[in-house]
């Protein structure tokens, strides 16, 4: 059942009761409340969006930055509505892999409290929620007849060139998932409820219930018997440091871990990947399975090679030239570039801020295009039917340049580092909430594995003889600074481990020193893989929620706060 924050009326009763409260409806939070259907637990969703973007709601989640070239404004790349940013996102989903959870000395801070197994048993039920088909992650499985290489003859024991990544349509999960939820009798969802605060008992171990808030100034308190926030990477760790009434650092920061170590990836586009031999010779575009799922190769770093090499995980993908570059003489691509007013700011950043925009630069990019007006008319009918009309999106754009000369587009695994943070700032929303202040940093460790995994590859690609990739090594670190830290995904502001001086939740995603709040979501990834995050928030929730249904078929007794309760 859906029901709305903002119909509730002064004295219908400012309390409402649940067994699992959980706080945000996007991937994670929606997730857990769709496992728990049926479970016998009555579960609150609470939302802080309604059903359509709002722009004062989606004002709540401004903030500062530190440096605005490094991190974009905390109200972008992220949605505050009912399917939170899966309303805006691209779709991509990765499986982790299992170096990712190991302890690698050469990675500070890194290792999981829990195995990757834990959450490869889920990845299955998260692929089907995410629409991404079938949980096959190599091209051998995925495809009946294997598909031609990548590239033809490039062999490296560095980087594998059979492993995919899929797409999801991409799934809104909360277009797609809201009649099941309203279907379902033991799921309320409460929208326009913003939690403001998280009221810890006298016991300090136990969450007695959440304050929510309304921007027309209702007020309402939830009491549940555990508390779960699944607000998204970022919000996560502002609610427990907001929340000081009893714990003074925040909760779950006895040690100042919350909202440290915070982690997106890094990525960028860089030197000409030049390919020997007919344009037959690359295969670097979407293939669909049986199913008509996207798929695509990449050039991923191998586990044993991030060991040999002492670096961190890594995959690169044959990209297309720099857009905004018109010597690239490719009518499509001067089109988008022409295009991008109309493209949202998240997905046009690449195409803003990067050489002159003047009377010179637009004049070269329409000379593109009439210079190929049939094949530019063409790419942008095929755009216009297979984003915009198809259920399942073509996901992004793929050209064959001339000559087979390509960049190279890497999405590289950024370290735990205490010294990248989010905190509170002196700055209050429209509820009275502190914003957030980033100071996202990246360390040395991680320009070292985009500049070693670099030079093995053009090293292997020249011993194979199959091509060429030519760049400014030390132009490296700059390029992966171009557009600041990658976007949407904010991870580790309230990491798993098993030391509470160095993370937030336990294994199970428990607030340390808290008996019944847990956290969902990318903020408890202890390390951030090359992994786009949502596959693997989804896998957890899945986790989490069954986790949870176990614990609250324990005897009160078995509860420690419970059993305090009951006496
Ligand atoms: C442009 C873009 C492209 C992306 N592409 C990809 C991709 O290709 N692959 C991939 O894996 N990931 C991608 N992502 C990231 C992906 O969207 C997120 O990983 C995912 O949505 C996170 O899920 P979540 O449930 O943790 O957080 P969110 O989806 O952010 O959901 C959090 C929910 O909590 C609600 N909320 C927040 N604060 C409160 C509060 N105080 N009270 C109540 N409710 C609250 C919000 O309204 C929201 O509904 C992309 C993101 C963006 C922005």
């Amino acid at each position: 059942m859906f029901f709305d924050a903002l119909d509730v009326q002064p004295g219908d009763g400012e309390a409402l009761e649940a067994d699992v409260c959980i706080v945000g409806a996007g991937a994670a939070g929606i997730t857990m409340a769709l496992q728990l259907i049926g479970s016998g637990y009555q579960v609150l969703l609470l939302e802080a969006g309604g059903r359509r973007e709002e722009a004062q709601t989606q004002a709540l989640y401004a903030g500062q930055v530190r440096d605005a070239t490094l991190h974009p404004p905390p109200d972008r790349y992220r949605v505050r509505r009912f399917g939170g940013s899966t309303t805006l996102w691209g779709g991509r989903c990765i499986p982790f892999d299992p170096i990712d959870f190991e302890p690698r000395d050469w990675v500070p801070d890194s290792g999981w409290p829990i195995a990757f197994e834990q959450v490869q048993a889920y990845y299955p039920q998260a692929n089907a929620l995410c629409e991404a088909g079938r949980f096959a992650y190599t091209a051998a499985e995925a495809f009946v007849q294997p598909p031609a290489p990548l590239i033809a003859g490039f062999h490296s024991l560095d980087f594998d060139t059979g492993t995919l990544e899929r797409f999801s349509r991409p799934t809104d999960f909360g277009a797609r998932y809201a009649a099941r939820l309203q279907a379902a009798r033991n799921v309320r969802v409460l929208l326009h409820a913003n939690v403001t605060t998280i009221d810890v008992g006298d016991d300090r171990t136990q969450v007695r219930a959440v304050q929510v808030r309304t921007l027309t100034g209702r007020q309402l308190q939830v009491r549940a018997r555990c508390f779960v926030l699944a607000a998204g990477g970022l919000e996560v760790a502002r609610l427990l440091l907001a929340s000081r009434d009893v714990h003074p650092g925040g909760i779950g920061n006895a040690y100042d871990a919350v909202g440290r170590y915070y982690m997106c990836h890094l990525a960028g586009t860089i030197g000409t990947l030049a390919v020997n031999g007919p344009v037959s010779a690359v295969h670097h575009g979407y293939q669909r399975d049986a199913d008509g799922v996207y798929c695509r190769r990449r050039l991923a770093l191998t586990a044993d090679s991030q060991r040999r090499l002492r670096v961190g995980n890594f995959i690169a993908r044959l990209h297309h030239p720099r857009i905004t570059d018109p010597a690239h003489r490719c009518g499509p691509l001067s089109l988008l570039y022409l295009a991008k007013p109309f493209i949202p700011y998240e997905y046009a950043k690449r195409l803003h801020g990067d050489g002159p925009v003047d009377a010179r630069t637009w004049g070269a990019h329409l000379r593109n295009l009439a210079a190929d007006l049939p094949g530019t008319a063409a790419f942008g009918w095929n755009l216009f039917t297979g984003r915009k009309l198809a259920s399942r999106k073509f996901p992004s754009i793929i050209v064959h340049p001339k000559g087979n000369r390509f960049s190279l587009d890497f999405h590289a695994e950024q370290q735990p580092n205490r010294e990248s943070r989010v905190t509170l700032s002196d700055t209050r929303d429209a509820l009275g909430m502190p914003q957030l202040l980033v100071d996202w940093r990246h360390a040395p460790g991680d320009v070292q594995t985009v500049q070693t995994a670099l030079a093995v590859l053009a090293r292997d690609l020249r011993v194979r003889g199959v091509g060429r990739l030519d760049y400014d090594p030390d132009a490296v670190e700059s390029e992966m600074l171009r557009y600041g830290a990658y976007g949407g995904h904010h991870i580790g502001t309230a990491r798993m481990g098993t030391d509470p001086r160095r993370s937030v939740v336990d294994g199970d995603g428990r607030v340390h020193g808290m008996d019944n709040l847990y956290v969902a979501g990318a903020a408890v990834f202890p390390t951030s893989s090359q992994a786009n995050p949502t596959l693997t928030i989804v896998a957890l929730s899945l986790r989490l929620a069954d986790q949870l249904r176990a614990r609250l078929a324990e005897p009160a007794a078995a509860i420690p706060g419970r059993a305090r309760e009951a006496a």
